[in-house]
């Protein structure tokens, strides 16, 4: 039969959990479920000097946000742990001593300057630099235990064997794999300070967690063949690996910072819902179908399959993950979507109320600028006074039937939440107007556009109308026509007028949920300037 999948991702808290890391956690988590086994974290903090706990909190509060929930690891518990290598240290202990027993592991004393002269040495001579040269391995172990006793520095070695035959893999992922072992140096287990190394460590707790198969990134494999002789060594069986292609930015080369965000909070912190963000790096290295891109999480779990993860490098599509997160934007019923939105209409709320008094023009962005606005990290709350942001929060909080009103009006065409602010700023500028500059010289220029806010003017100000979408916005058209007036040059100076701009979500829809008061005295402000 055949054994129960267990699984694990491994991540190291020397940073925050990046884009590479997420689709690997996601890929161990979705095979996991999908294959009914068990999905473990296992945090990697042997790097001292490199590890923080912080880090560690921001990558669990990551997975959280992903909704990577784990059967074992950090906060859950579970039988094999502890779950930080920190906390392992007996158990690497153990395997060196057992090594160490069956004569697999010998210390090496050589200092770091003859290290470095040796490598210096084979770097010039033909063949180049193959590791390190064995000059403990042969050294006769009563000397050796004398020169321990003595606290001569030393590390511990891997004795690998000669004549080993040429170490194969089947990879899942890239299939038959096959290294020459000669070129295998005797790989260091454990420093001299006493600490494993990466690829020791690895291999003992991979073991004694009882991991079936090892999913990681390609950058790994070249550690496979290493970690494959410790397990030779320690007798364990060996799992199956998987490793994964790159992601590359839209240039080709490996994602960096360079590209933009690396890092999966930011993402968060741009608006992105998770659920998309889950669906689009799943894709980035696998397919369902070569076909479907909308792939829900509970699918995911359901049908992933190591199978279907592909060789070739994967492109980061940023326009793809904006539409795809549009695509789940659309899911949302209207109270989750206030439940998302609502940092972000707090937002509004605060940006709109900094609209300065009367009517001011501001200069059109150009389509760099706007490009490079839409790319700006803007965290909800953030450079905003507390008061003012926890007053603007409550808003939200207190009148949830009214911010909900706003959904219908923008859910059809946006594709992050962080666009929101700038989008919906003029719900909340009371009486004043900030007019776009284009919009006033190609909307407000027109002739006519003075006697179209009139006949609005007066429509909006007769208390016998209702103060809603539909009969408003009929009794315009109506006295616009008897005016001899097109719809569009009726509205659109009603657009500009109300929401600064000749673009923007409906028109009517947004006019009722704003005061009568506030509606009349921006039209009154702006026919002014004509
Ligand atoms: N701690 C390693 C890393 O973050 C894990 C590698 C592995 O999955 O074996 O790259």
């Amino acid at each position: 039969m055949a054994k129960d999948v267990r699984v694990r991702f491994a991540p190291s808290p020397t940073g925050m959990l990046h884009i590479g890391g997420a689709r690997t956690a996601i890929y161990n988590w979705a095979f996991a479920r999908s294959q009914g086994g068990t999905f473990i974290l296992r945090i990697e903090d042997t790097d001292p000097e490199r590890s923080t706990e912080e880090n560690v909190q921001i990558i669990l509060r990551a997975m959280r946000w992903l909704g990577l929930d784990w059967d074992e690891g950090p906060e859950v518990g579970g039988d094999t742990g502890p779950y930080f290598q920190m906390e392992r240290m007996q158990t690497y202990e153990a395997a060196l001593e057992e090594l160490k027993a069956k004569g697999a592991a010998y210390p090496c004393f050589c200092a770091k300057e003859q290290l470095e002269a040796d490598r210096a040495a084979a770097e010039k001579a033909d063949g180049g630099y193959a590791g390190y040269v064995g000059r403990c391995r042969a050294l006769d172990a009563a000397e050796a235990a004398r020169r321990i006793e003595a606290g001569e520095p030393h590390v511990w070695r891997l004795r690998v064997p000669e004549r080993h035959a040429p170490i194969a893999f089947d990879d899942a992922v890239y299939g038959h794999m096959e290294f020459p072992a000669d070129v295998m140096d005797d790989l260091i287990l454990v420093r001299t300070d006493g600490s494993p190394t990466y690829n020791f460590a690895c291999v003992c707790d991979d073991a004694n967690m009882g991991i079936t198969h090892v999913i990681r990134g390609d950058d790994h494999l070249s550690n496979t063949p290493r970690q494959i002789l410790i397990y030779e060594a320690l007798g364990y069986d060996v799992p199956t690996f998987a490793h994964l292609p790159m992601i590359l930015g839209p240039d080709g080369k490996k994602l960096s910072k360079r590209h933009g965000a690396t890092n999966v909070e930011e993402y968060r912190d741009r608006g992105y819902l998770a659920d998309a963000m889950v669906n689009f790096l799943a894709l980035l290295g696998w397919s369902l179908d070569g076909e479907t891109t909308i792939i829900p999480r509970s699918q995911l779990a359901h049908d992933f399959s190591l199978a279907r993860i592909t060789k070739k490098d994967s492109i980061f599509d940023e326009k793809k993950l904006n539409w795809m997160d549009g695509v789940y934007i659309r899911e949302l019923d209207a109270e989750q979507w206030l439940c998302e939105a609502g940092p972000w209409l707090a937002m509004a709320k605060v940006a709109g109320e900094k609209a300065p008094a009367g009517v001011t023009v501001t200069p059109t962005p150009t389509q760099e600028e706007a490009a490079q606005a839409a790319s700006e990290l803007r965290v909800p709350g953030a450079g905003v006074e507390e008061m003012t942001w926890q007053s603007a929060l409550a808003d939200v909080a207190d009148r949830p039937a009214w911010y909900r009103e706003i959904c219908p009006l923008v859910i059809e065409r946006m594709e992050r939440f962080d666009e929101l602010p700038a989008k919906l700023e003029y719900l909340f500028w009371g009486p004043n107007v900030r007019l776009d500059e284009k919009s006033q010289a190609k909307v407000l220029g027109k002739d006519g556009a003075a006697s179209a806010l009139a006949i609005c003017r007066d429509v909006l100000a007769d208390a016998s109308v209702p103060w809603e979408c539909e009969p408003l916005q009929e009794r315009c058209r109506a006295l616009g026509e008897e005016a001899g007036l097109k719809p569009r040059n009726l509205f659109q100076p009603l657009r500009v007028a109300v929401s600064g701009n000749m673009v923007s979500p409906p028109l009517f829809e947004s006019i009722v949920l704003m005061d009568r008061a506030d509606v009349l005295a921006r039209i009154d402000a702006v026919k002014g300037m004509l």
